[in-house]
């Protein structure tokens, strides 16, 4: 880890891991049972900075890289995932608003979105329209000085109190080019239905957001060049990717840790079951793996402004095996932990299961390695 840290960044970190030990980890399970409200929950991170860690100072952030954010999502991972979830689509649509924002959407949703008073999402998803995203039926069409949307959008992350959605359609008057805009959704003209259950990442919500005649005002398209919608939503997956990637590798540290407790604790055959070289090995294996992937996020994360022509491939890259290794490791973990681990109240099994939601949230696994295939020119 420190090979690409500096001291002042390690004390970051640390201060992170501190953070989500002390006011995150004691809400995990109220906010995976939505006893606590998870809007505020984001809302009170904004308060304290952590919204806008990479958002420049200029705009009312912190001014970091964004390698920051991986960091702190990293240890958002070890104790709540599903928060993961929801800061992946919140510093998505920060770094895009960054990278092809004109000066105006800049200045009027960067400070809202660092300061949590907007929550930012990303609504590309569709019922006919997953992996192949570019097959969304919602339209976008010109009217007056504006637009208006029309569209059913399924998986919003948080689509219920988002204040800021980007949001994939079709351009009505070019030929079916697609298009990408940012839609104002505190005019909640927007339908929304509620928080679709699931097996993992559950603190997140999760809802179809309906979009009927919606008007949007001039400032509302970020995709102006030709080709710029599908470069920009790219993008945007990219940067989400990474930082769940990142929780990812949270997730699989946190469960070694769980089950390397029971394994030094649990006896069985006169010994404790850490003595036994079967068990053992699936924590070198752990470990090693784990470690792999958090260089993987890493590099990831530095590429996006330090080597931003390898930023899609390290992206992909990572958020393949960083789920990979959490959804294999988190299971090893509760092999160790016997029937212990299958419990409802162990931590293990909710790991698994919110490590087993990464595999498909913000692109599958397939999707990852046909996008590396496109990159890697196969
Ligand atoms: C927890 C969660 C959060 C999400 N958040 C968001 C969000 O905020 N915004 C948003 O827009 N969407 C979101 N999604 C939707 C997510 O991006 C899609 O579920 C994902 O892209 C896969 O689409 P699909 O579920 O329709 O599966 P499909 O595309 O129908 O795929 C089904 C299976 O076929 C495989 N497959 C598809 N095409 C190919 C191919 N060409 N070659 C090989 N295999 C293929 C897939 O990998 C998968 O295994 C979220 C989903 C989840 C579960």
């Amino acid at each position: 880890m420190n090979t690409f840290l500096s001291a002042e960044q390690e004390a970051v970190r640390q201060s992170y891991l501190s953070f989500a030990n002390e006011h995150i980890a004691p809400l995990a399970k109220d906010l995976e049972s939505h006893k606590s409200c998870l809007k505020e929950f984001l809302q009170n991170l904004g308060q304290k900075g952590y919204l806008g860690i990479a958002v420049p100072r200029e705009y009312g952030g912190q001014g970091q890289s964004f390698v920051f954010c991986a960091l702190f999502a990293e240890a958002v991972g070890m104790v709540e995932p599903g928060i993961g979830l929801s800061l992946a689509n919140h510093y998505a649509i920060i770094e895009v608003l960054k990278r092809y924002g004109t000066e105006t959407q800049k200045s009027r949703y960067l400070p809202l979105l660092a300061r949590g008073e907007a929550l930012g999402t990303i609504a590309f998803s569709e019922e006919k329209a997953g992996t192949d995203f570019r097959a969304v039926t919602s339209t976008v069409a010109k009217q007056g000085d504006g637009f208006v949307l029309n569209g059913k959008k399924s998986w919003v992350v948080n689509g219920e109190f988002a204040g800021l959605a980007l949001v994939l359609a079709k351009s009505a008057e070019s030929n079916d080019a697609l298009s990408l805009i940012l839609v104002d959704c505190t005019d909640k003209v927007q339908q929304c239905t509620g928080d679709a259950g699931r097996l993992g990442l559950k603190s997140a919500y999760l809802n179809t957001v309906e979009f009927k005649d919606q008007k949007l005002s001039p400032e509302a398209s970020i995709s102006h060049a030709k080709d710029a919608a599908d470069q920009i939503a790219i993008f945007s997956m990219d940067v989400a990717k990474v930082i769940m990637a990142a929780a990812a590798v949270g997730l699989n540290f946190a469960a070694m840790n769980e089950a390397l407790e029971y394994a030094r604790t649990r006896e069985q055959f006169g010994s404790s079951i850490g003595q036994f070289q079967g068990i053992q090995w699936k924590f070198a294996d752990m470990g090693t793996e784990g470690e792999a992937a958090r260089l993987h996020v890493m590099r990831a994360a530095w590429s996006l402004e330090g080597e931003p022509e390898t930023f899609s491939k390290s992206a992909a890259m990572c958020k393949w095996f960083a789920a990979k290794v959490a959804r294999h490791h988190s299971g090893e973990a509760l092999q160790v932990m016997g029937a212990s681990g299958l419990m409802e109240d162990n931590k293990v099994e909710k790991l698994y299961r919110d490590a087993k939601a990464m595999e498909i949230c913000l692109g599958t696994s397939e999707a990852q390695k046909m996008q590396l295939v496109d990159l890697l020119e196969i």
